[in-house]
């Protein structure tokens, strides 16, 4: 919370854009809801934590929570894109803020290379549906921990899609929103039966009522296994 207030103040003059802002994402005028973007994902650095040693870790965070990774945005062009990493070439930025683009990017791509590959293999495991709903994953889907309790490591990985990240389901909570959903959808259908009943009822009742009890007569016959179990003895 801290430290985004902090930058919040720092990018004003540091994102180097036009004095009327205009969003980095798809060129137009900010008027409402700005976002400070960044450019070079900050899950990058996050899923790196448990791989990488003390010096190398924070050398690699320094870099993708500075000022010069970050572009103001629309909140929305912000929350389309995610984690994806967008162009650098297709950004609406200044000559100079692209160079100082480039130049991080440069200095942290084989982290990039190495999370996009994960990135890759989790959605081949998961047939590229989301962990949670199972809904086709679009644009790659949102990375998160399976259970939030434990570290950010790519066992503990998994992938969900956008409607579900937005929702805020939490990774960690797969069962409760299972069965949430299981309840849900029981709901619905016991809903349905109960607004066809009163037509199925008087139909179906008249004529069951005549019936001499089946069950039972299907009961007696299914007797011999006593035997069965004799024969299985021998060999
Ligand atoms: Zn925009
Ligand atoms: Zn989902």
């Amino acid at each position: 919370m801290d430290r985004k207030k902090k930058m919040g103040a720092v990018i004003h003059p540091k994102t180097e854009q036009p004095a009327a802002p205009i969003c980095a994402i798809c060129g137009k005028p900010i008027t409402a809801n700005c976002t400070v973007d960044h450019v070079i994902p900050q899950a990058i650095y996050k899923w790196h934590e448990s791989y990488l040693d003390k010096a190398e870790f924070s050398a690699l965070r320094r870099r993708l929570t500075s000022a010069r990774n970050t572009v103001r945005t629309h909140r929305r062009c912000n929350e389309r894109k995610e984690e994806s990493i967008v162009g650098i070439d297709g950004l609406h930025v200044s000559r100079r803020k692209r160079a100082k683009l480039r130049e991080t990017y440069r200095a942290v791509e084989p982290y990039v290379q190495a999370f996009l590959e994960k990135k890759e293999q989790l959605a081949a495991q998961q047939q590229s549906r989301c962990f949670l709903c199972r809904a086709e994953l679009r644009d790659g889907g949102v990375l998160r921990r399976i259970d939030d309790q434990l570290d950010r490591t790519w066992d503990n990985a998994c992938l969900i899609c956008h409607r579900c990240n937005a929702r805020r389901v939490k990774s960690g909570d797969v069962k409760t929103y299972q069965a949430q959903r299981r309840a849900a959808a029981a709901k619905a259908a016991a809903k349905a039966a109960a607004a066809a009943r009163p037509a199925a009822q008087t139909a179906a009742k008249s004529p069951a009522a005549g019936v001499p009890n089946p069950p039972s007569a299907a009961s007696r016959r299914r007797r011999p296994r006593h035997r069965r179990r004799n024969h299985t003895k021998n060999p």
